[in-house]
């Protein structure tokens, strides 16, 4: 009789767990696996599928707009929530069985429930109320969105966890956070018609990317008429009589708005996950500690994905999975590369970006050759809408070895894909530089600065 009941058991049914789940499935292993929620976690159920369908939606407002400039005539449009929440969930749903049938499939076995460390070596399954016993386990749990608990009213925000399932259109709404989510959810609701004011702690938004970036969007974003407030953060809200949500901010002012949206980051969902019991490890902020192998303290338990303090993006957490397959099923010992993941943060404008910011960069090189340009799109000089692209280039001034790319406007994130692979390479300026350009592209700016727009010597900017 064997010793354990399952080779693998995988707790959280998200990016990371579902893909190692079949894998290891699909090799033969006997593999169980539980979700509390639904098959595809995050990314699929209310996270990345669902948000980039509704970046899409909030499009084409302004593509309607636009065509004028080209000829068109658009008739009247008008835009309905209920249908698009109704296609969204019908997408989700697909995908979702998609999930199940890859796990099927492979013979995973599948449950319906939240699942606990009970042990070294010991799930609970709380449906079943029964305990399985499992060679390894691997903890994806993920993460869930963090609250402000201390705020008077903060109960009547809604996170990213609600916002795809309202009932109706805001009229208005004021986001919380200056981060991914509140960034992108200002531009959803802005492109779909609804007065959006951005409440940010910071004096500019997006603090962990390139300043132009940084200054580009929220140009972008005022001249779109979003409004946002930086410097603040929410101290009370509370219910008006027309059934408003009042929000007193630091700063002395009041925001009126239907929704109140709260995108202040994400904590791991390790709380009730029984790793006491088990002797797991976690960091200060809640992360279970991993080592470079996604291995926690405890032999025979892993973990990967947001609930490990890595990179909290999709690809980074099935990277990290097949990466756990491969050293512990393929006996090919192998750690989850973390250097130069290129982003995109679905803005109107889009960003992609990969690599060091400038201020990042100048902290590192002595040297360095900045080329930055704006311009507008082609598509505007009919369209007449007064919206820039931004892009920038930081190269190390000795080696020539390209160091960030930064780029602010439309299919931002489709090229930032494409210069990540540049940039693990090692491609260096010369590279860019030998490389014919496409016409008519906006991409073609890419390899088309010639001179650095300035220079940057010890930290100091030389023009
Ligand atoms: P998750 O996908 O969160 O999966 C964890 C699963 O475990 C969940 O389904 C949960 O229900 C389940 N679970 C938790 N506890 C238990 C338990 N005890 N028992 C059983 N099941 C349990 N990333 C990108 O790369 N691109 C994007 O565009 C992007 N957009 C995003 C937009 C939003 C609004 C959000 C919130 C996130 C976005 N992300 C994006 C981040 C991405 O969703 C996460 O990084 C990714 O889902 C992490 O995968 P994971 O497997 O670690 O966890
Ligand atoms: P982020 O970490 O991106 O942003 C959190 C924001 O909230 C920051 O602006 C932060 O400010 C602010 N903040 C944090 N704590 C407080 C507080 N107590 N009061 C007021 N403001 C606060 O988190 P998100 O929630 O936006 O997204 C979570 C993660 O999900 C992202 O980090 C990203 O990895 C992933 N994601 C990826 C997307 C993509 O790939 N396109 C899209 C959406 C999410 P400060 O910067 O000053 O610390």
């Amino acid at each position: 009789m064997a010793e354990f009941d399952y080779d693998l058991f995988v707790i959280g049914g998200g990016s990371g767990g579902v893909r190692a789940g079949r894998l290891a499935a699909s090799m033969g292993n006997k593999v169980g696996i539980a979700e509390e929620f639904r098959y595809g976690g995050t990314c699929v159920i209310r996270g990345c599928v669902p948000k980039k369908l509704m970046v899409y939606a909030s499009h084409f407002r302004e593509s309607f707009e636009d065509s004028a400039g080209f000829g068109w005539e658009p008739g009247n449009s008008s835009f309905d929530w209920s249908k698009l929440i109704a296609n969204k969930d019908r997408e989700i749903t697909r995908l979702e069985g998609m999930y199940r049938g890859g796990l099927d499939n492979a013979k995973a076995e599948i449950f319906d429930t939240r699942a606990i460390l009970e042990g070294k070596n010991q799930v609970r399954l709380l449906n079943e109320d029964r305990v399985v016993t499992a060679k390894r386990i691997l903890i994806a749990v993920g993460g869930t969105p963090l609250r402000l608990a201390q705020i008077p009213g903060e109960e009547m925000c809604i996170t990213s966890d609600d916002v795809f399932d309202l009932k109706k259109q805001p009229k208005s709404v004021v986001i919380f956070g200056g981060g991914y989510i509140a960034v992108e959810f200002a531009g959803i609701f802005n492109g779909l018609g609804t007065d959006t004011t951005l409440v940010y702690r910071g004096d500019r938004i997006l603090r962990k990317f390139d300043n132009d970036l940084r200054g580009s969007l929220h140009e972008e974003y005022e001249k779109k008429g979003i409004r946002i407030i930086c410097n603040a953060v929410p101290e009370r809200i509370s219910r008006q009589r027309d059934n408003e949500l009042s929000v007193s901010l630091s700063n002395g002012e009041i925001v009126n708005a239907e929704q109140a949206m709260l995108a202040i980051g994400r904590i791991p969902l390790t709380e009730g996950l029984g790793l006491d019991a088990a002797g797991v490890e976690r960091r200060w902020s809640g992360h279970i500690a991993v080592d470079e192998y996604s291995k926690t303290n405890v032999e025979g338990i892993w973990a990967v994905g947001d609930v490990s303090d890595r990179v909290p993006l999709t690809p980074v957490a099935i990277h990290e999975s097949m990466c756990f397959i491969e050293t512990e099923f393929k006996n090919n010992p192998t750690t989850p590369d973390h250097d130069l993941i290129a982003t995109a943060v679905f803005s109107q404008p889009e960003i992609g970006t990969v690599g060091l910011g400038e201020d990042e960069a100048a902290e590192r090189y002595k040297n360095l050759d900045i080329y930055l340009t704006r311009f507008r799109p082609m598509k505007h000089t009919l369209s007449g809408r007064d919206e820039k692209t931004m892009m920038k280039i930081i190269v190390c001034g000795n080696s020539d070895k390209v160091l960030g790319m930064h780029i602010l406007g439309e299919a931002a994130g489709e090229m930032a894909q494409i210069l990540g692979i540049l940039l693990k390479m090692n491609a260096t300026k010369s590279d860019f530089d030998r490389t014919m350009a496409i016409h008519p592209t906006a991409a073609e700016e890419l390899v088309t600065m010639y001179e650095p727009s300035y220079r940057i010597a010890n930290g100091k900017r030389i023009d």
